[in-house]
C-alpha cells in the first residue's frame, strides 16, 4: 500500500469518517488491508488514501501545508522507529508498529505534522479514549464494517 508520511499518523485515529462516502469507503478498505498486515511503501504526494479526491479541481492533496505535514511526519516517525526513512522506504505493518506509533502520538512525540489541522481536536479525543473505535489493527474484514459518517480530514 502506498502511503504518504503523515497518513501514517492519520491512520492511527481513523474511525470511519472523512470527506465523502467514496473517500471513507476507500479508507476503510485500506484500513482493513493494513490490519491484515499489508506492507507500507512511503510515497511522495497523493497516495492510496488521497485517490478518491484527485478528480476534484481543488483537491488539497498537492498543497504546501500537506507537503509540510509529510516532512514533519517522516522525520518524527523515523526518529521514533530508529531507522532512516525516505520516499520509497518499506515498512512492515504489524500490531507492534501501530502500538508504538499510537503511544508516541498520545505522548505528543509525533504531532508536529498535526499543527494547524482542522481535525486535531478530534484526533486528540480519539487518542484520549485510547483509540476506541479505531479501525486499523482492530479488524481485518472491511466488508463487515459498520456504516459511514462524513467528516473532512487531512
Ligand atoms: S490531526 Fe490531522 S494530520 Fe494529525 S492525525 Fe489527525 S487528521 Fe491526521
Amino acid at each position: 500500500m502506498r502511503l504518504r508520511p503523515h497518513h501514517l499518523l492519520c491512520m492511527l485515529t481513523f474511525v470511519g469518517e472523512g470527506y465523502s462516502p467514496a473517500f471513507v469507503a476507500n479508507y476503510r478498505r485500506l484500513a482493513g488491508r493494513l490490519s491484515a498486515g499489508e506492507t507500507i511503501e512511503i510515497v511522495s504526494g497523493p497516495d492510496d488514501i488521497c485517490a478518491p479526491l484527485l478528480s476534484d479541481e481543488d483537491a488539497h492533496c498537492f498543497g504546501a501545508s500537506v507537503t509540510g505535514r509529510d516532512a514533519a511526519a517522516l522525520a518524527d516517525i523515523a526518529r521514533l522507529l530508529g531507522r532512516e526513512l525516505e520516499i520509497g522506504s518499506v515498512i512492515a505493518s504489524d500490531p507492534a508498529l501501530f502500538q508504538k506509533l499510537r503511544r508516541a502520538f498520545s505522548a505528543g512525540v509525533t504531532r508536529r505534522a498535526c499543527t494547524g489541522c482542522d481535525w486535531s481536536s478530534l484526533c486528540d479525543r480519539i487518542a484520549g479514549q485510547d483509540y476506541a473505535g479505531a479501525l486499523v489493527m482492530t479488524f481485518s474484514r472491511p466488508e463487515t464494517a459498520p456504516g459511514i459518517s462524513v467528516r473532512p480530514r487531512e
